[in-house]
Formats: structure tokens, C-alpha cells, sequence
């Protein structure tokens, strides 16, 4: 609590575009959350850099936000400061893209594919953007974000402009050195992608094949927040829910999707609450029956 000075306060009220107390519901795909005590939605990544910079040196907390659809946000919201990203342009030199951090990963595989460029069809399974891919190298269809770049530039608040190889970024299955490593707080400011060069319609065609069948397995047009849980090794978090008959177990207005185990859904007014309990009673169920400890993959952030 010792961040919350006078000065600090005034210094966050004085941002250009701030905005005290709004709500972060309607900026997650949950449709959940509390909040933000502080809010400001960036196009500039200098922009960006200044408030994140400024934060760290008053020992401000701040949260940086993408499409939020990888987030459950406390009923109580958020402390110090949330900053949206969007920043969304990029540029095609041959067989490279790069893009923007706040550009939404869908968006980006239909400009590639409109471009001639094949390699990156999965992401039109990912709804989130570009920074938060790379925050936790994002991936469907048995493809991550991580073999597709080639860079990353970023930013380290005390440290400074960046630019990362895939291999200075520690990924791991929904994992990297900005999630769980020593650059957590760093912002991903734009993404390199290498890809190659191919038939647009192909693509296009193989994104509608893909989108199709997701859409007949899970309950993709919902308010949820894609896979509650990873993977545990050589299993499927969504087959053992469905294994110890978990379908339909609710709390509130959260339920376990009766379409795919993996996939809680918010059916209108459900609160941030509920779903914890419903994702620690899922966890507590799967040990008991079968041993197994599930973890989360959605990331559970604020006030609790
Ligand atoms: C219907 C549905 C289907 C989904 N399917 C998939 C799937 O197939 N595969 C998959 O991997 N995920 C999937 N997801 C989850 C989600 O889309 C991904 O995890 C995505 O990468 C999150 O990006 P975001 O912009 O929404 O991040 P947010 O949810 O806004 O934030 C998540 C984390 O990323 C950090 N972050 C965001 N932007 C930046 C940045 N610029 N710099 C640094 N950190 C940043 C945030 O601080 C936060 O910690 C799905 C979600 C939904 C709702």
C-alpha cells in the first residue's frame, strides 16, 4: 500500500486520457472483472514505455492489458494502473511481418494471408493480440507463435528498448521469461514473424476448414476465456473433466461447457468469484478421481 502517496496519485490523475475506476468487464472475452483504479488505453508504444517507466520508478503496480482474452479479473478489480495496448500497425517486407503488439492475432493471419504468405493459419484460432502471444507463445492447431519468430522488441522498465531472439525469451508450452521469468512487467512492443510465401486462397480456405470444425467442438462464440486449464503431459485437461463428469457442474452463472470440459462459460452476470470456485472445485474433483492436478492457463489477476 505504500505506492499510494499524494504525489503518486496526483501523478497518475494527471496522465493524459486517464481514466479513475472504469470497468474492465466489457475489455475481457469473459465479460468479467471489477475495476481498474487507474485506466489508459495507448496507440504509441513511446507512449506506453513513458507511463510503464514512470510506474515502476514510484512503485506503481500496473497491469498491461491486450484483447483480455486470456484473463479472469477480480470482482474487486484491479490496483494502481491498467494499460491497454493498441498499437496495431505493421509492415510486409517479402516474406517477413511485423506487427504491433496491440494487433489481435486473427486480424494479423488474414492480412498475411491476403499477402501470399502461408505459415501462419493458426492463429485464427487465437483471439488475443500479438503482445499477448508472445507473453505466453500462444498456439492452436498444434503451432505456437514461437516458431514463426524472429524477433521481438520490447521494453524493460529501468532497462530500457530491447530486442529479443526467440531463444532469449525462455518459451515453453504457455510460457516465457516475460510470463514466469526475469522479464515479467517488460511490455512486448512488436513481433517479427518470418513465414513463407504460398497461395492466399489456400490459406483462406484452410482458416475456414479450421474455424468450422472449432466451432461444432467448442463454444467459441460464448463469453469464456478459451482453455481454463493447460494440458497436463500426454493428457487433455478437457477429457479428464469430461472423465469425472464435470460437464454441466456450475457455480453461479459459470458452468463447465457442455460442448468441451476445458471451457468454462460466463452465461450472463456470472462473477469473477464463481469461476475461481468453479476452477477449484474442477481441480479438487480431477485429483480426487484421478490423481491428476490440473493447472490453470487462464492468468487470475487483481483484488481477490
Ligand atoms: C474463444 C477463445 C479461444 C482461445 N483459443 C486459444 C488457443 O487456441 N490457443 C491459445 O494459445 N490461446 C487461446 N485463447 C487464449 C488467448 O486468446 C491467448 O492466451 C492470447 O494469447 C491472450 O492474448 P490477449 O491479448 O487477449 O492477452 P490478455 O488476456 O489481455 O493478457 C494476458 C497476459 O498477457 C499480457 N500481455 C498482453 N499484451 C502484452 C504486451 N503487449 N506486452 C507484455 N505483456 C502483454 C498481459 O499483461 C497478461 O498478463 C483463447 C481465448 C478465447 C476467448
Amino acid at each position: 500500500m505504500t505506492w499510494r502517496t499524494r504525489s503518486n496519485l496526483a501523478w497518475l490523475r494527471a496522465l493524459a486520457g486517464v481514466k479513475p475506476d472504469e470497468s474492465l468487464a466489457s475489455r475481457t472475452s469473459f465479460g468479467i472483472g471489477g475495476p481498474a483504479e487507474f485506466f489508459l488505453e495507448l496507440g504509441r508504444p513511446d507512449a506506453i514505455e513513458k507511463v510503464i517507466e514512470g510506474s515502476k520508478e514510484r512503485e506503481i503496480p500496473y497491469l498491461l492489458l491486450g484483447a483480455g482474452t486470456n484473463l479472469l479479473i477480480a470482482d474487486r478489480g484491479v490496483e494502481g494502473l491498467v494499460v491497454r495496448v493498441v498499437t496495431r500497425d505493421h509492415q510486409i517486407e517479402g516474406t517477413r511481418v511485423r506487427a504491433a503488439a496491440g494487433l489481435k492475432m486473427m486480424r494479423l493471419a488474414r492480412v498475411v494471408a491476403d499477402a501470399n504468405l502461408r505459415g501462419f493459419e493458426f492463429a485464427i484460432g487465437v483471439p488475443g493480440t500479438v503482445g499477448g502471444a508472445v507473453y505466453q507463445d500462444a498456439g492452436c492447431w498444434g503451432k505456437e507463435i514461437r516458431e514463426v519468430l524472429v524477433e521481438v522488441e520490447g521494453f524493460v522498465p529501468g532497462g530500457g528498448r530491447k530486442k529479443w531472439r526467440p531463444a532469449d525469451l525462455e518459451f515453453g508450452y504457455r510460457t516465457s521469461a516475460l510470463k514466469d521469468g526475469p522479464l515479467t512487467g517488460a511490455l512486448v512492443v512488436s513481433a517479427t514473424l518470418q513465414l513463407e510465401r504460398g497461395d492466399g486462397e489456400e490459406a483462406r480456405q484452410l482458416m475456414a476448414k479450421l474455424t468450422r470444425e472449432r466451432n461444432e467442438t467448442q463454444p467459441i462464440k460464448t463469453k469464456n476465456c478459451g482453455s481454463v486449464f493447460k494440458n497436463p503431459p500426454g493428457d487433455s485437461a478437457g477429457r479428464l473433466v469430461q472423465a469425472a463428469g464435470l460437464k454441466g457442474a456450475r457455480e453461479g452463472a459459470a458452468v463447465v461447457s457442455q460442448l468441451h470440459g476445458n471451457f468454462i462459460v460466463n452465461e450472463g452476470g456470472a462473477t469473477a468469484a464463481d469461476v475461481r470456485k468453479l476452477i477449484e472445485h474442477v481441480m479438487a474433483e480431477v485429483k480426487r478421481r484421478f490423481g491428476a492436478q490440473l493447472e490453470p492457463e487462464v492468468e487470475m489477476v487483481g483484488r481477490w
